[in-house]
C-alpha cells in the first residue's frame, strides 16, 4: 500500500488530504491518480460503489488545470442532483488550498439563472447533471468548448436513467482532443457502447472483480409469505436496535406506505422518492446524516445520490425489476472498510432471483430465519442494559436524586434492576408474545413444494399437532376427504391447533364441498380459504362461504382472510364463532408506546 505522497501528488492537495484525515490511498485511487496525472488519456476506470471514485478522478482534475484562467476546463457528468452536489462539495475540498478554484454545480430542480450567474464569474471546474446541462448549452449560458478533462462518473446509472441521448448532444459542444475519464460501478453493454463511442484507447483499470459487491457486504434472505413482508420487516429491525438502514422498495406508492406504516408503529424513518419536492428530499436526507432518520426507505432512483457512511443494513423489502440493480442497493453499506448486511425479504415465488443474484455477485447468500418474538426481546433487554452501562451519566439529575431514591427507598438493587428493565422490557414483550412464527419453510408440505402460487388457494383447517396430525397426516386426512390425488393437496403447514394447505384453484368447490358438515372427534371441522392464488384471494370468502359455510354469515369478514397469529393455542379447543380468530391475532400495529427512544 502506498501513501498519497507516492501518487505524484502536489503539496496543496496533499495537505487537504490529510486534513481530511484520508491515510492511504484506496486501490480504485492508487491504480488511477497516476496515470491520469502522467497521461493525457481516456480511461474506463471500474470500481465498487463507496470505493472513492471521487478522489480517484478529482485530484488529478484539480492538479492538472489552471487555476488562474477563468476558463471551464473540466466537465463532471452525474446522474443525479444528490450526487452532483456531493461531488462539487468534495472537489470544493480537495481543492481549499487552490487558490483560485471555482467548481461550480449545475442541476435540475433550483434556479437556472443562479448557476448561469456563477459560472459567468469563471468556473474551471462544472459538475452537472446531463438534463439541466443541456438546457444551459443550448441556451448558450455555459460554454465547454475547451474543455481539457470530461468525467463520466456512474456512467451505468446515467445510462440506466436514460441520459444517453443528452450525453451524445452534450458531448457534441465539447473539443474533439480532450480526455474522457469514464467511472462506473458495472460495466453493462451500454456502458462498453459509450466507451466505444466516445473514447479514444481507453486505458482500462479494474478494482475488484467485475460486477462484483463489495467485499464487506453479507448477503442474507428471509423466506417469508408475501403478505407477511412487512411484519418481517420489522422484526429485523426490532432485533438489530442499532440499526441505520436503506429500505428499498420497487415503486414510489411502495415506498410511501411502507415509510407509513413504520411511522405510524414508532419507528425512526422517513420515505425518499422522485414524487418528494426537492425541498422535502434534501430534509429527509439531512435527518438521514445526522442519524434522527434509523431507516431510510427509497426508491432505486432516489437513492442512487446516498452517499452516507455507516449504513449497517440494506433491506431490499422487494427485489428489484433489474437484477443488476441488487449490486447498487447492497453498495450502499459496507463501504470505507466497514463491514454491513444486505438483506432479502423474499416470497417463495421470487426464491429464484436469489440463485441469480448470486450469480451476479458472485458471492453466496445465507438463508436466515425471521426472528421470533423472543428472540427479539432478548437482543433488546441486552441491548438496554448495555446502553445502561455506557450512558454517561447526566449531572442534572443530581439535585433529584434524593427525592427519586425516597420513592425507591423499598428496592433491593436486585429489585430496581427488575423494574427499571420490566419498563423497556414489557413493550416489546407485550407486542410480540403471540407473535406467530413468519418463516416459510423450504418446500414444507412435501410434494408440489415449488409449485407456482399463482393458481392455487390456500386454506386455513382447524386442525393441527393438538389433534394428533403432523402435515403427513393431515395431507391424508384432506385427500380421504377430498378425494384429491396425492400431489393435488400441498403446502401443508401444521401449527398446534391449526393449519394451512394449498390446492389448485379449480379444486376449491370440491375440497370447500366435502368438507360440509365433516367431523373429527366429534367435532365440526371448519375449514376456509386463507389465499386464493396470487391477488391474495379478494373475494376469497364469497367462494368459500357460499358453497361450505351456508348461513354462517358474516364471521371473518373483517379479518380480511388473515389468519395470523397462533394465539389460536390457547383456545383450548373452544371455537365461539366470530369473536376467536380476531382475538388471537397479535395486534402487530398501534400496541402503542412503541416509540423508539433513540
Ligand atoms: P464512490 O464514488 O466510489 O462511490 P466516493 O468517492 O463517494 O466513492 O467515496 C466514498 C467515501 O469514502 C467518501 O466518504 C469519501 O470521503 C471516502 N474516501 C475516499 N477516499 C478515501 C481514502 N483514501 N481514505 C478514507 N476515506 C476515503
Ligand atoms: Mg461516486
Amino acid at each position: 500500500m502506498s501513501a498519497f505522497q507516492q501518487l505524484g501528488l502536489q503539496e496543496n492537495l496533499l495537505q487537504a488530504i490529510s486534513d481530511m484525515g484520508f491515510e492511504t490511498p484506496s486501490e480504485v485511487q492508487e491504480k488511477t491518480i497516476p496515470i491520469l496525472l502522467d497521461q493525457e488519456t481516456d480511461i474506463v476506470s471500474l470500481a465498487q460503489t463507496g470505493t472513492g471514485k471521487t478522489a480517484a478522478f478529482g485530484f488529478p482534475m484539480l492538479q492538472k488545470i489552471n487555476p488562474e484562467s477563468r476558463t471551464t476546463q473540466g466537465l463532471i457528468l452525474s446522474p443525479t442532483r444528490e450526487l452532483c452536489l456531493q461531488i462539487t462539495s468534495e472537489l470544493k475540498n480537495y481543492g481549499k488550498y487552490v487558490q483560485g478554484l471555482n467548481v461550480v454545480a449545475v442541476y435540475g430542480g433550483a434556479s437556472i439563472t443562479d448557476q448561469a450567474s456563477k459560472i459567468k464569474k469563471g468556473a474551471q471546474i462544472i459538475v452537472a447533471t446531463p438534463g439541466r446541462m443541456k438546457d444551459m448549452i443550448g441556451r448558450r449560458m455555459i460554454d465547454i468548448s475547451k474543455i481539457e478533462y470530461c468525467v463520466l462518473d456512474e456512467a451505468d446509472e446515467m445510462l440506466n436513467m436514460g441520459f444517453y441521448e443528452d450525453i451524445t448532444d452534450i458531448l457534441s459542444h465539447s473539443p474533439e482532443d480532450k480526455s474522457t475519464w469514464l467511472f462506473s460501478a458495472t460495466m453493462p453493454k451500454e456502458v462498453a457502447v459509450i466507451a466505444k463511442k466516445f473514447m479514444h484507447k481507453p486505458i482500462e483499470i479494474t478494482v475488484g472483480t467485475r460486477n462484483t459487491g463489495s467485499a464487506n457486504v453479507s448477503h442474507e434472505y428471509y423466506l417469508v409469505n408475501a403478505r407477511d413482508r412487512y411484519q418481517a420487516l420489522k422484526r429485523l429491525a426490532d432485533i438489530n436496535p442499532e440499526i441505520f438502514s436503506v429500505v428499498f422498495c420497487r415503486t414510489k406508492r411502495d415506498t410511501q406506505k411502507v415509510a407509513e406504516m413504520l411511522i405510524e408503529d414508532g419507528y425512526s424513518a422517513a420515505a425518499l422518492h422522485g414524487d418528494l419536492s426537492q425541498n422535502q428530499r434534501d430534509l429527509v436526507m439531512k435527518s438521514f446524516r445526522t442519524r434522527q432518520i434509523r431507516m431510510l426507505v427509497a426508491t432505486d432512483v432516489a437513492a442512487r445520490g446516498i452517499d452516507v457512511d455507516d449504513i449497517t443494513h440494506v433491506i431490499n423489502y422487494q427485489l428489484p425489476d433489474e437484477i443488476e440493480t441488487y449490486t447498487h442497493r447492497s453498495g450502499r453499506t459496507g463501504r470505507a472498510g466497514k463491514t454491513g448486511i444486505s438483506m432479502v425479504i423474499v416470497s417463495k415465488s421470487e426464491q429464484r432471483k436469489i440463485k441469480r443474484i448470486e450469480k451476479i455477485i458472485n458471492k453466496e447468500f445465507v438463508k436466515k430465519d425471521v426472528p421470533n418474538g423472543m428472540e427479539i426481546c432478548e437482543i433488546q433487554l441486552f441491548h438496554l442494559a448495555n446502553k445502561v452501562k455506557n450512558t454517561d451519566v447526566n449531572h442534572e439529575i443530581d439535585v433529584y436524586l434524593p427525592k427519586i431514591s425516597e420513592v425507591l427507598e423499598e428496592f433491593t438493587k436486585e429489585e430496581l434492576i427488575r423494574k427499571v428493565f420490566s419498563v423497556e422490557f414489557s413493550r416489546f414483550y407485550n407486542y410480540y408474545r403471540k407473535a406467530k412464527d413468519l418463516n416459510v419453510a423450504e418446500g414444507s408440505g412435501g410434494s408440489g413444494a415449488d409449485r407456482s402460487p399463482k393458481d392455487s388457494a390456500r386454506y386455513f383447517i382447524n386442525l393441527g399437532r393438538k389433534d394428533g396430525l403432523e402435515w403427513m397426516d393431515l395431507k391424508d386426512l384432506i385427500r380421504e376427504i377430498t378425494q384429491l390425488g396425492k400431489d393435488d393437496v400441498f403446502h401443508v403447514d401444521t401449527m398446534n391447533s391449526f393449519s394451512f394447505f394449498n390446492t389448485e384453484t379449480a379444486h376449491i368447490d370440491k375440497v370447500m364441498e366435502a368438507f360440509k358438515d365433516v367431523q373429527f372427534n366429534n367435532r365440526k371441522i371448519d375449514i376456509e380459504i386463507s389465499t386464493k392464488g396470487r391477488s391474495g384471494g379478494r373475494g376469497r370468502k364469497k367462494e368459500g362461504r357460499g358453497k361450505g359455510f351456508k348461513g354462517k354469515g358474516k364471521r371473518g369478514d373483517d379479518r380480511g382472510g388473515k389468519f395470523r397469529g397462533k394465539g389460536g393455542d390457547d383456545r383450548g379447543g373452544k371455537f365461539k364463532g366470530k369473536s376467536r380468530r380476531k382475538n388471537d391475532r397479535p395486534k402487530e400495529k398501534g400496541t402503542g408506546g412503541r416509540r423508539r427512544r433513540r
